[in-house]
């Protein structure tokens, strides 16, 4: 007869205990640091505190009520009315690929245009739920005018155009001006990545008539990374409702997704509840701050650091016009070995910055005054440091 479960025959005399990846640790213990990369940055310690608590079930009425209130925290900080407005359990990526999933029906053109790295990430997603990508680029740094947009959507008729606002990569703030409208005449929808930018910078998303957007928890929103959020209007919506074959992403489907944040409140999958916590609270500080007063600080405090940092003769790589207040590419002196630079200030001031990406790689640094790290104070340490490592 088999033994049942629980009455295995098998003892340590039959059967060995592999120990090879057993480890005895010291509880973790990791360096207090500043980081002003391009995320993730520090969160506010309400925010810490609040992930810290002992969690709810994901179905518990009080973390519902956690739920309706992070879906209009976020519809403020965006400023749209969108019901179908959620926070996706997973990084900006996560967020990403959900609008591109839920927007694309497979064989269509989509373009995108893209000005650095995060433009060519939407290229290669977009490409994976079968859509036929086209794009247009720029060099890293510089923004599309409209009249380019213009020409390349008369060129290739899109069912989508998507395109980063704030591109961590670069620096560089795309303006919004017209793109809607000319999305709308097109009858394109518009995908904005607004990961670099939520909280930080002035997002109007109605206004700007964009159709998906999403965006992270780490960066100018100033919790953990892991709840990001999503946003999809009603030309999204229909068009989803429309679609003949199932969304190809079952997790970030938002026909499922609807069911959970909406009042059917149907499991979907355990929401990371502790995530959404830190979330809750790092947008209610946001809403207690005002999301306009949040913009002007991230602005000032940005416009500080660039005189501070041309003060001790260094430059910036994104004209003033288009520069982002929440992450600024600081060009790298002649002779001057970038790493070696970020790596040291990692390591003996416990302070990060990052380094470029792709066509900026060695060329730039990257700084991040996001959420609140946002502060003044911070960029004068940054200065000071700066000082003693160059
Ligand atoms: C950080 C970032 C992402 C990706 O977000 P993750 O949270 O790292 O997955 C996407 N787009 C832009 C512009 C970003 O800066």
């Amino acid at each position: 007869m088999a033994p049942k479960y629980g009455q295995t025959t098998m003892t340590s005399t039959t059967l060995e205990i592999r120990n090879s990846q057993k480890q005895q640790l010291a509880p973790l213990n990791l360096p207090n640091r500043l980081l002003l990369g391009p995320g993730p940055s520090n969160a506010h310690p309400t925010v810490l505190q609040a992930m810290g608590m002992n969690p709810l079930g994901h179905l518990d009425p009080q973390f519902l009520g956690v739920m309706d209130e992070i879906r209009s925290m976020l519809r403020y900080v965006w400023q749209t009315e969108n019901a179908m407005t959620i926070a996706v359990s997973g990084t900006g990526s996560a967020a990403m690929e959900a609008t591109l999933a839920n927007a694309i029906h497979q064989g269509e053109t989509v373009l995108i245009a893209s000005m650095g790295y995060f433009g060519n990430r939407l290229i290669d997603m977009a490409g994976r739920y079968g859509a036929q990508v086209k794009s247009i680029t720029k060099p890293w740094g510089e923004v599309f005018s409209l009249a380019e947009l213009r020409s390349a959507m008369e060129t290739h008729r899109p069912a989508i155009l998507a395109l980063v606002h704030a591109e961590t990569s670069t620096g560089a703030c795309q303006p919004m001006d017209g793109i809607g409208d000319l999305c709308r005449e097109m009858g394109a929808l518009l995908i904005l990545d607004t990961v670099t930018s939520m909280g930080g910078v002035p997002t109007h998303l109605d206004d700007w008539g964009v159709d998906l957007a999403y965006s992270c928890s780490q960066k100018g929103i100033g919790c953990s990374p892991g709840a990001s959020p999503f946003t999809m209007g009603d030309r999204a919506w229909t068009k989803l409702q429309a679609r003949t074959t199932p969304v190809e992403n079952w997790y970030l489907d938002m026909n499922l997704l609807s069911k959970y944040w909406g009042p059917e409140r149907v499991y979907h999958h355990t929401a990371p509840v502790n995530l959404y916590y830190g979330l809750r609270e790092a947008l209610r500080l946001l809403c207690e701050e005002g999301v306009e007063n949040a913009w002007k600080r991230h602005q000032t405090n940005a416009e500080y650091l660039w005189q501070q940092l041309e003060s001790i003769g260094l430059s910036m790589h994104v004209d003033k016009q288009y520069r982002l207040p929440t992450l600024t590419t600081v060009r790298v002196p002649e002779g001057v070995d970038a790493k070696a630079v970020s790596a040291r200030m990692l390591k003996e001031f416990d302070l990060e910055i990052g380094n470029g990406l792709g066509e900026l790689a060695g060329k730039v640094w990257r700084v991040g005054l996001m959420g609140y790290n946002s502060r003044r104070e911070n960029v004068d340490h940054l200065i000071d440091v700066f000082k003693q490592v160059l």
